[in-house]
């Protein structure tokens, strides 16, 4: 796919929308896997400019591919507690009880999904930045596209994310969140590269409109917002017994979420690492 041009024009820095988060607790949003296949998406999207700086950017990396950082900033938690509890909040925004967007309110400080794509939307773009301060910058921008598009991430429910909506699924425990972030995902069975190929075969996505906007990654959460709204995310009348059924109806739109953030993040990335236009 290729990126409608004016993604994130020069104006974003003076009208960057901040959002922040407020308490998603123990959100963690797609899993790895989750997350490789946004990667893996994203990867087949990119233009040869973006390819060559993302390859020298990522050159040291064990697994040097979007899909083999794309779960680096859920990985902290194990190897790098301090920097996990400083990008906490970047993973979720948390809308107040409606899908409307009140920065002061739901991302204090700009540490929210939204405020953190943003910003690291920017530091990635900069090049004359130091290449670590941009390596990390890409690794927290890949996984964070991911998120905002896992409902659950920017939902307006007072349950942290689902975390707190506790499920039965096959007569064992759970919690929504935890079914959004990788059980609704399995039913495919496919590992996350074959995952990826089938949702690259199927008919291109529409048109998007968030490639134009001023803030896309605004309009990604509230996205995500709308469909909890819209009531195609907890299961209905508020039961707390799933079944496979109910994993099955909800996979077309996890797989649509991992599309859309698949190829947004690709033009993000194009964009960020356009090669610098002659004066
Ligand atoms: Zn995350």
């Amino acid at each position: 796919m290729r990126p409608n041009r004016p993604l994130f024009p020069n104006r974003l820095l003076s009208i960057l929308v901040l959002a922040g988060a407020l308490c998603a607790g123990d959100a963690l949003a797609w899993s790895a896997e989750g997350h490789r296949i946004v990667g893996h998406i994203a990867e087949a999207g990119l233009t040869p400019a973006a390819r060559a700086e993302i390859d020298r950017l990522l050159a040291g990396e064990a697994d040097p591919t979007l899909a083999g950082i794309a779960a680096w900033a859920d990985e902290l938690r194990e190897t790098d507690p301090e920097a996990a509890k400083t990008s906490a909040r970047w993973h979720y925004v948390n809308f107040q009880g409606r899908c409307e967007f009140q920065p002061a309110l739901d991302c204090p400080g700009n540490d929210c999904v939204v405020g953190a794509i943003n910003r690291h939307y920017l530091m990635l773009a900069q090049r004359g930045r130091p290449d670590d301060e941009r390596r990390e910058a890409l690794k927290f921008l890949v996984h964070f596209v991911g998120d905002a598009h896992q409902p659950l991430h920017a939902g307006p429910r007072d349950d942290a994310g689902g975390n707190r909506y506790q499920v039965s699924l096959r007569g064992k425990g759970s919690n929504l969140h935890r079914i959004w972030d990788g059980t609704i995902l399995e039913r495919r069975g496919l590992e996350s590269g074959a995952h990826a190929a089938r949702l690259l075969a199927q008919a291109p996505l529409p048109a998007d409109p968030t490639l134009r906007s001023q803030t896309p990654a605004l309009d990604w959460a509230l996205e995500s917002c709308r469909l909890v709204e819209d009531g195609r995310v907890y299961p209905s009348a508020g039961r707390h017994v799933i079944d496979d059924a109910f994993l099955d109806a909800r996979l077309p739109l996890a797989e649509q979420r991992l599309r859309q953030a698949g190829a947004r993040l690709a033009a993000m990335l194009n964009h960020a690492l356009a090669p610098p236009t002659t004066p």
